[in-house]
């Protein structure tokens, strides 16, 4: 396994369950054994729950070797061996890609004395450390991310202003009435909402570079005591190039539809999903994978079958269920992933449901429970049939209609609709 959070040691469990014995490598770029990252914008950031709190390791975990505190830099898919940046090399029959993702820095805001990004534990400990009562703070990007930040950081005291793309946080993620409710809650705890904004300009002082204000380039001037850049994120991925996998532009491992890394020069993922639309290919078996390796979790770009185009899931739900997929795949038992994906967001008092892909949905229905209640269930829909749904405070019915939409992916969409 190269990266050792919850992808690599879902995958490790994975196997282990699965009837593996033979040895088993964990390598790690942090010192850390592998601990949650969603709480640290929220109860870690808050500071309600400890480090121990964190950890994602049970008493009872398979036995592995751990190489941590050094990272892979490079990878030799032909023969299976991982360099590491210590000098130290490992072979193996099978190689479990599993090294997420790093947030995007801004070009104007590098990570500095009062500037952050939210990735890391000590990324939020550090910022931890500067949100007191009344210090300014501007997030930077009001994704998952940036509002959830938000939220923590109202609840320590700070006054917070969120910088968006848009006028209205997560409207292009969640379609516009979600976008316009969780925008309204924000206002509701004080947030200042700012959107569409360029920054043009960063002011400094003194010779350590801590930011004083953000100047837009409409002219607005955002004084600011902390920043938080918080405007997306990138599969770790650098370090194969030259692998001989392919990589997608973008970033991201590229694998066929159950994370088997792709072999550069290999059949592409359209090619793939032609076979398989006009039934010339078994399951999404088409192309060369390369042999022995898979990829998943925030670095891995699996070909989406459905809709014909690779997809890097980042959701802690999908690195957990696709490292069964992929302990299958090594073990020759391959499956498939059994569910949509999935993702939750916790923002003041709500719990904020995702499941299916919402992204090209061309109607949005509220279907229980209303936006004045602040609990409702939405149903998202793409030529009329169900793509997702997402529920806000109302977990019971989210569950169900959870379910039915997995279904809907064996059944041709019928069992939503009854
Ligand atoms: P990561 O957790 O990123 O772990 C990858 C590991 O690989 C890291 O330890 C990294 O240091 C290591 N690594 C990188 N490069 C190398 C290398 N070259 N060699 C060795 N090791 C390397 N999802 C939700 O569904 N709901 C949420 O509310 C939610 N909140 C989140 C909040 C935050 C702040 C973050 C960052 C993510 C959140 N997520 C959430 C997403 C979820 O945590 C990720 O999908 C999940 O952590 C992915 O696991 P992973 O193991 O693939 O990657």
């Amino acid at each position: 396994m190269v990266g050792a959070s919850l992808a690599g040691l879902s995958a490790a469990r994975a196997l282990r369950s699965a009837g593996f014995t033979g040895e088993l490598t964990i390598i790690g770029a942090e010192e850390h054994r592998p601990y949650d990252r969603p709480p640290l914008t929220k109860e870690y950031l808050r500071g309600s729950w400890s480090t121990a709190a964190l950890a994602l390791e049970a008493d009872d975990e398979p036995a592995a070797r751990w190489l941590l505190g050094t990272p892979a830099v490079s990878l030799d898919a032909s023969v299976r061996r991982v360099v590491l940046a210590d000098g130290r090399s490992v072979s193996a029959d099978a190689v479990v890609l599993a090294t997420g993702a790093d947030a995007v820095p801004h070009p104007l805001l590098p990570v500095g004395p009062n500037v952050h990004t939210v990735r890391t534990r000590a990324d939020a400990e550090r910022l931890r450390a500067q949100l007191r009562p009344g210090r300014r703070l501007v997030i930077v990007g009001a994704g998952f991310i940036g509002t959830e930040v938000a939220a923590s950081a109202v609840a320590l005291g700070a006054d917070v202003t969120l910088l968006g793309q848009d006028t209205v946080p997560l409207r292009r993620a969640l379609g516009e009435p979600v976008g316009d409710f969780l925008a309204g809650e924000h206002r509701a705890h004080g947030v200042r909402l700012v959107g569409p904004a360029r920054i043009a300009d960063v002011d400094r002082a003194g010779d350590e570079d801590v930011v004083t204000a953000l100047r837009l380039a409409d002219g607005t001037v955002l004084p600011a005591d902390v920043v938080v850049v918080a405007i997306g994120s990138r599969a770790a991925t650098g370090w194969l190039a030259g692998s001989g996998l392919r990589l997608a532009p973008e970033g991201g491992v590229q694998c066929d539809a159950i994370g088997r890394a792709l072999a550069e020069g290999t059949a592409d993922g359209a090619s793939i999903g032609r076979a398989l639309a006009d039934g010339t290919a078994d399951g999404a078996l088409t192309g060369r994978p390369a042999d022995g390796i898979v990829a998943v979790g925030d670095c891995a770009a699996w070909w989406d079958v459905g809709r014909g185009t690779y997809h890097r899931l980042e959701h802690w739900t999908g690195a957990v269920e696709r490292a069964d997929v992929v302990a299958g795949v090594l073990l020759g038992t391959p499956g498939r992933p059994a569910r949509a994906p999935y993702f939750w967001s916790d923002q003041y008092d709500l719990r904020v449901q995702v499941a299916g892909v919402v992204a090209g949905h061309d109607e949005l229905r509220i279907e229980e429970g209303s936006l004045a209640d602040r609990s409702f269930l939405a149903r998202y829909y793409r030529a009329g049939a169900p793509v997702a749904v997402l529920g806000v405070n109302q977990p019971r019915l989210f569950t169900r209609a959870r379910r039915a939409l997995d279904r809907t992916a064996d059944d041709g969409g019928t069992a939503l609709a009854s």
